[in-house]
């Protein structure tokens, strides 16, 4: 496969950027070889500068779930553009919009737009600990929030992609009141609880891990949880950029029916415009300005543009049976791989939910961030080029979980499989 464009782009990109991009993950550090610049993309392809087509399941990291460039969508937020790009004062979608997840979470009864995942998740914790009035959050390893200061410890995702449990220019006054804990480990949090009585604002978390591959909470989890954050005053923050609309309509909680205190998403609400919010229980946000004394604002929150992608995009999601329909997507590729795995003696295990999914190479368990030290990061170096090579675009990091869309056919699965088979088999030979 040529690649000679891309190659030719990121020598130039490396001048003029940190490595070359505007996000880490992009640069393929982890996997090795330059990155693919993308030309365009539409329905579940994605084509490269050189005018290579590619099977893709990143969905630009989730938000793609109807696929790329749906029609439908691309109308709505033509038809928005022509009459101003943004106003920076409140409109008429940004109630539709609401009124539209609100209706999909229980939980969620207010909710604020920004602009990021990140925002969203500074967001909760100030609210958290502005109505607590307390300092301590807790954070599991391997769960990533975004890059605000003191959600950056022991993240997942780019953080761990590069082996940093921190980053330089946190100070550690940033962090002082971030603890961290293992995941599905309820001791360990009641520990906790134990020893910071009262000062514990918040626990927040990934209802489904995506940023760390892809890890399920035990059965008994998140209920634990639940009664443990209600029974010491502190609030409980899913973090469900990720998994919001993509896991679930609404989101995990739904389908575990538990509520959370807050709840942050992104990603799919925005259909791939820079679109995120936070919400919950009504009373603690309206502790946010200008109802309440909690500050938290932005210039371009609540874009026309974004709301009018966001909107359309969760709209043709509502329809039923397509949540069943991602599901069987992902059952597919992931029983198709593990079919492999058997054949050529590797080590794999892989899990998904609706529209999202996530292997190993490693054949013990995985729980918690700390189970991946098993994975063999090499075989998944190799797997990823080797399915590049073929036409198939899958996240360059083994920390990352991987995406269908609606616009994905079974044909398409079907060829990645096949695809697969060659590589698995390479791969078996070089063991
Ligand atoms: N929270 C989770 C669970 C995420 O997966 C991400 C991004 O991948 C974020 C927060 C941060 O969102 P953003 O990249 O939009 O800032």
């Amino acid at each position: 496969m040529n690649r000679e464009t891309s190659a030719m782009l990121f020598a130039r990109a490396k001048k003029l950027m940190p490595g070359g991009v505007s996000s880490p993950v992009r640069a393929f550090k982890s996997v090795g070889g330059d990155p693919v610049f993308i030309k365009k993309a539409n329905g579940s392809y994605i084509w490269d500068e050189d005018d290579n087509r590619y099977i893709d399941y990143v969905g630009s990291w989730g938000p793609a779930i109807l696929g790329h460039c749906h029609s439908e969508v691309l109308g709505a937020v033509v038809e928005v553009a022509q009459n101003g790009f943004s106003f920076g004062a409140p409109t008429r979608n940004e109630s539709k919009l609401a009124e539209k997840i609100i209706e999909a979470l229980p939980a969620m009864e207010m909710i604020r737009f920004v602009s990021s995942g990140t925002e969203a998740c500074m967001s909760a914790i100030r609210l958290a600990r502005g109505y607590t009035k307390r300092d301590y959050i807790v954070k599991f390893t391997g769960n990533y929030h975004g890059h605000g200061d003191m959600l950056l410890a022991k993240a997942g995702s780019g953080v761990a992609t590069f082996g940093l449990p921190d980053s330089p220019g946190v100070p550690k006054g940033a962090v002082e009141h971030t603890l961290c804990c293992p995941y599905n480990d309820i001791k360990a949090i009641e520990e906790l609880f134990r020893k910071y009585p009262e000062q514990i604002a918040a626990v927040i978390l990934e209802p489904i891990v995506g940023n760390a591959g892809f890890i399920r909470p035990g059965a008994e989890f998140l209920p634990n949880l639940r009664e443990l954050t209600t029974q010491s005053g502190a609030l409980l923050i899913m973090d469900e950029v990720m998994t919001g609309f993509r896991a679930a309509w609404g989101g995990v909680q739904v389908n575990l029916n538990i509520k959370p205190d807050l709840t942050t998403l992104g990603k799919v609400i925005g259909g791939g415009m820079p679109l995120a919010a936070y919400g919950g229980r009504s009373d603690i946000m309206q502790l946010i300005a200008p109802s309440g004394p909690v500050y938290q604002a932005g210039t371009l929150s609540g874009n026309p543009l974004a709301t009018a992608c966001g909107l359309k995009t969760l709209e043709l999601l509502q329809k039923s049976g397509n949540y069943q329909s991602l599901a069987n997507l992902c059952k597919k590729l992931m029983n198709g791989f593990n079919g492999l795995a058997e054949k050529y003696r590797i080590p794999f295990i892989s899990d998904w939910e609706g529209g999202m999914f996530g292997f190993f190479f490693c054949d013990s368990p995985i729980k918690r961030y700390e189970d991946t030290n098993n994975m063999n990061i090499e075989i998944f170096r190799r797997f990823h080029r080797g399915m590049l090579d073929k036409g198939f675009y899958f996240a360059p990091s083994a920390y990352e979980a991987g995406f269908v869309s609606l616009a994905h056919s079974m044909q398409d699965i079907q060829a990645t499989i096949d695809a697969a088979d060659e590589v698995f088999q390479e791969l078996a030979d070089s063991l």
